[in-house]
């Protein structure tokens, strides 16, 4: 706080100047213009979400979530950028003055910078989910490889976003690929002040569907919980197709959308508990795919000692 009111000072008397142009750049491009469409969507709050100590949220994989009133929506995009598939979600969002925030892969980001950058001007949220997205996860890595991973994906996303990469995500927000965390690497997030994401809901739009279909799944998931955390992949061509219409969607059943955004104070995260017999369906659905998992990693390291390999 004081050192703020200190810079708004320097500011006021011209002073500072290396400090102030340091925190211009550390400044979110929130420059978006204002909605253009009076009966848009749009954002009805920006949510500050503090990683301070770690934070684990998204009903799926923890026993909390944001506390997000009835009717009120974050969105969610992974695994992008895909100008294919990026360039109309984009479009999508913009046509309804709608924020949201992109889990990034590195490798996608190192492709596409341009997307990235556009993510960020649009006032998006740009946020991580590793380099390489192995299919292998994080679990299924060493946790030194896992490491070296998600930084490389935290510089080659702020690279794109920013233009230049520092010690530490400029957004200090992380989603495990197949939302398969460790202890291990739940605890070094947490030391560097990262929140994990889950979600709350699934389009389950990683399966082959009509956009129809997707957005029928979506819209009656959501109906029943009546509010939360959605994760959806702007890399699949039929969430890209059906996004304007959920949002039509969205806005014609009185759901409202929340932006998460980094805290610029202490202030705790307004948080909600699980209610009783709370399960993880992401462990479950973990365990469904493990004995893959375990396969893969076998033939790896077979093909990494063989002969030449
Ligand atoms: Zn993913």
């Amino acid at each position: 706080m004081g050192f703020r009111v200190l810079l708004r000072m320097a500011a006021l008397v011209g002073l500072c100047a290396p400090a102030l142009s340091a925190l211009a750049q550390e400044a979110p491009a929130q420059a978006s213009p204002p909605c253009a469409r009076p009966d848009a969507l749009g954002v009805s709050r920006v949510l500050e979400v503090n990683p301070k100590g770690g934070l684990k949220v998204g009903l799926k994989s923890y026993p909390q979530t944001l506390a997000l009133e009835p009717g009120e929506v974050v969105l969610t995009f992974d695994d992008g950028p895909l100008p294919a598939t990026t360039g109309p979600i984009l479009k999508a969002l913009d046509d309804e003055c709608v924020k949201a925030t992109f889990f990034l892969i590195g490798r996608n980001a190192e492709a596409h910078p341009a997307f990235v950058a556009r993510e960020r001007a649009r006032g998006h949220t740009v946020a991580h989910h590793t380099y390489s997205h192995p299919f292998i996860t994080m679990r299924g890595l060493g946790e030194a490889e896992a490491k070296a991973d998600i930084e490389q994906g935290f510089a080659a996303d702020d690279r794109a976003a920013f233009g230049q990469a520092g010690p530490a995500p400029r957004t200090p927000f992380f989603r495990y690929p197949g939302f398969a965390d460790t202890p291990e690497l739940n605890a070094w997030f947490a030391r560097r002040d990262v929140a994990i994401f889950g979600a709350d809901l699934w389009a389950s739009d990683w399966l082959d569907m009509s956009p129809q279909k997707t957005l029928e799944l979506l819209l009656g998931r959501l109906d029943q919980a009546g509010k939360g955390i959605v994760l959806l992949h702007d890399t699949r061509p039929q969430t890209a197709k059906m996004l304007p219409d959920l949002l039509r969607a969205l806005k014609a059943r009185g759901y409202r959308i929340v932006h998460m955004v980094p805290a610029k104070d202490d202030a705790p995260t307004p948080l909600a508990k699980a209610g009783p017999g709370w399960t993880s369906e992401a462990e479950a659905s973990i365990a469904k795919v493990w004995p893959k998992i375990l396969a893969e990693k076998r033939r790896l390291a077979k093909a990494a000692h063989a002969p030449g390999g």
